[in-house]
């Protein structure tokens, strides 16, 4: 360590900033979101300086003098290039500050680090001056990390500290509060149900310390494919898990991002045949969750959508276990975007409709086909392509024209995504053509001529040059 970290409480001590610029203002904005009233001190202020610390700082407008720093706790020198840094540090120096001179750390009796304020939470990171880039790709790291409402936990924990003094043996605190930090009213707090969490806290209080811990369980969309369309708090879930359930569409690229020593439970599906029947995921969830386990349940896209999440949130809650549900990217927003279309482009579509090719059991589900034949809509068909020539069949006798684009888009967002594009007519010769195995969708609509892909006829050509 090259330097003492501390925080500082500055609601008892002035901070005193020499400056009326941009360097300045960035100062006396650090300062006041740690509570401080800052004084300014230089001959003139930036207009926009004025405009935004307007009774939030008290801003003197003339040149500094000896006098100015006394009783000051901190002092930043946030001049530019004529100004004599060196001499005002000196004399805020004399006066017993600390003082810090921006961009001279040869100068500075402390450094400002990067720092991720939440709130009562608080990280803060240096490299002595050495290396600010690095400190500043550590520190948008940990903010990924770390929950946007950390500091309410902070908070909330900090509600009960008392409570928990008065009601849990001192032997048993920490567990508590490590069981807390990991259970679920740490996930309520954290989901923004501070009032469940109220609840959950005050019967974890009243329940005798030896009792079953409690899990929780996070349903967990983990975006189409590319790693890089996962959520933040999808990426920081992963992190948190101590057994993660995850499906076929997930690849391994996701996985490892997951804390090292997660368990990983496969429950996909290998082809049509159900590898873990769903009860027996479902019951597997729960059981982990009695153990007090924090579990991940990692889905494709968006759990919600044909994602089967629905069933689980519901036999999760029947189980009494609790459950969160965070969202993903679902494959259709997420191939839209690879492929360049946009699904309700203004020229061509007013609505999209999001249909599965499979219904529950059934493989020719019983749709409004007048409905979604309907001009101005897009048909993004999940799970589609085993029925695709009945789909084709079935829009083109409610009326929709032989000529409209379809575009087929296999591993969306992946690194071997494949698109084919054609008529309507031809769909299951595209199919074909395009020799479509993995997870695709049908999108069907006059957007589907702005993806970028190969067409029918090149793929038929491709064809016919390889025989
Ligand atoms: N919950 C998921 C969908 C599960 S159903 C979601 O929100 O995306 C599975 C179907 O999703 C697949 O048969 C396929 O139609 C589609 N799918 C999922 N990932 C895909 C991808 N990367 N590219 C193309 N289609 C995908």
């Amino acid at each position: 360590m090259k330097r003492f970290p501390a925080f500082i409480d500055l609601n008892a001590r002035a901070a005193v900033i020499v400056g009326g610029g941009a360097q300045a203002l960035a100062k006396a904005r650090l300062l006041i979101a740690a509570g401080a009233r800052p004084r300014l001190i230089w001959p003139s202020f930036a207009a926009g300086l004025r405009a935004e610390l307007d009774g939030k700082a008290e801003l003197v407008a003339r040149p500094p003098a000896p006098g100015d720093f006394d009783g000051a706790g901190l002092a930043f020198i946030a001049v530019d290039g004529d100004a004599d840094a060196e001499a005002l540090a000196r004399m805020a120096k004399a006066a017993g500050a600390l003082v810090n001179v921006v961009d001279r750390p040869e100068l500075c009796d402390f450094t400002t680090p990067s720092m991720i304020d939440r709130g009562r939470l608080t990280v803060a990171i240096s490299t002595d001056g050495a290396a600010p880039v690095l400190g500043r790709k550590l520190r948008a790291d940990i903010e990924a990390l770390l929950p946007s409402r950390a500091g309410a936990l902070a908070d909330f924990a900090a509600r009960y500290r008392g409570a928990v003094k008065a009601r849990v043996a001192e032997g048993e605190r920490r567990r508590f509060w490590e069981r807390f930090f990991d259970g679920p009213v740490a996930a309520q707090v954290l989901a923004g149900d501070e009032a469940g969490a109220h609840e959950t806290m005050i019967e974890a209080i009243n329940r005798p310390s030896q009792e079953q811990p409690e899990g929780v369980v996070h349903i967990v969309g983990a975006g189409p494919g590319d790693p890089d369309l996962l959520t933040v708090k999808a990426l920081r879930l992963l992190q948190g898990a101590d057994v993660i359930l995850y499906d076929r569409l997930v690849g391994e690229d996701i996985l490892n991002l997951a804390r090292r020593d997660a368990e990983r439970v496969y429950v996909g599906k290998a082809n049509a045949h159900h590898a873990v029947p769903q009860s027996d995921i479902e019951a597997r969830m729960i059981a982990l969750a009695r153990e007090g386990k924090t579990v991940v349940r990692l889905k494709g896209g968006d759990p919600f959508i044909f994602g089967r999440g629905g069933e689980e949130v519901d036999a999760l809650r029947a189980a009494g276990v609790r459950v969160f549900v965070t969202p993903g990217i679902t494959a259709a927003t997420g191939c839209a975007a690879a492929a360049g279309m946009a699904l309700t482009h203004r020229d061509y579509a007013q609505a999209v409709t999001f249909v599965t090719g499979h219904a529950k059991g059934d493989a020719d589900p019983d749709l409004d086909w007048a409905a979604l034949a309907a001009l101005k809509n897009t048909l993004v068909i999940y799970m589609g392509v085993a029925t695709a020539a009945k789909t084709a069949a079935k829009l083109l006798d409610h009326g929709r024209a032989p000529s409209t684009p379809v575009a087929v888009i296999e591993n969306g967002t992946r690194s071997d995504q494949k698109i084919v594009k054609g008529a309507l007519a031809d769909l299951p010769a595209l199919i074909a053509a395009g020799r479509i195995e993995g997870p695709a969708l049908l999108v069907i609509g006059e957007v589907a001529a702005l993806a970028d892909g190969q067409t029918l006829l090149s793929l038929v050509r491709q064809e016919r040059s390889a025989a």
